[in-house]
């Protein structure tokens, strides 16, 4: 079955209890965290179990800490059912709205044409919507700034370190600052992307690529 409400066409077997204008509203709160001007065409495809998921994922494996997949260079948000995740994964069925909005993140970060590279960022800012902006969290945890590497290669941590740094960012110079930032940085130079982060948030990132590679 495919239901479609404006731009957002979701098809799934079983949409249990999921209406296209909650799917709807997710998407106006991604587009919203960019200010975005223009709609993004999306499909997103609602798998009721693993199987669902590692077909339209196109993933090798699935473990439990796969919840879905946006596969930015088609605008498709591939994701478990709130009972699906709730059957697969620890995560509860509550925690559907918020996945969804941060695979929208990632098709709105690719859109804007910011640094893919720099998945601390991207992750960072999908975790920060999450979390933050629609599951409500607070994060007040005191966190050494100076450890976080901005090109750290993608791992399991890179979703709470870059968490840590975008809800630090936000909360000490807003999000219009953020937005700025990734506008400047869209066509720079691993380098330079470094000098204009310490520029804008004045923090000193410990070495970056410099003492990575
Ligand atoms: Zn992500």
């Amino acid at each position: 079955m495919i239901q479609i409400k404006e731009n957002i066409e979701t098809w799934g077997n079983d949409f249990e209890d999921i209406s296209i204008e909650q799917i709807y509203e997710q998407y106006q709160i991604a587009k919203n965290f960019f200010e975005s001007k223009e709609d993004l065409q999306i499909r997103i495809i609602l798998c009721s179990n693993k199987e669902e998921l590692k077909f339209f994922t196109g993933l090798k494996e699935i473990t439990e800490s796969t919840t879905g997949r946006a596969i930015i260079s088609e605008n498709i948000i591939v994701i478990y059912t709130p009972k699906a995740i709730e059957q697969n994964t620890p995560k509860k069925k509550e925690n559907f709205r918020g996945i969804l909005t941060h695979e929208m993140i990632h098709l709105f970060y690719k859109k804007n044409n910011y640094p893919q590279k720099i998945q601390l960022l991207n992750e960072g800012i999908a975790s920060y919507v999450q979390w933050v902006v629609v599951n409500k969290k607070e994060f007040n945890e005191e966190v050494n700034l100076y450890e976080i590497n901005l090109f750290q290669e993608y791992s399991k941590e890179i979703y709470k370190k870059g968490l840590y740094l975008i809800n630090f960012i936000i909360k000490n110079f807003g999000k219009k600052k953020l937005i700025d930032f990734l506008e400047k940085i869209k066509n720079s130079s691993d380098d330079k992307i470094e000098k204009t982060f310490k520029e804008f948030f004045i923090i000193d990132l410990k070495g970056g690529i410099k003492n990575d590679r």
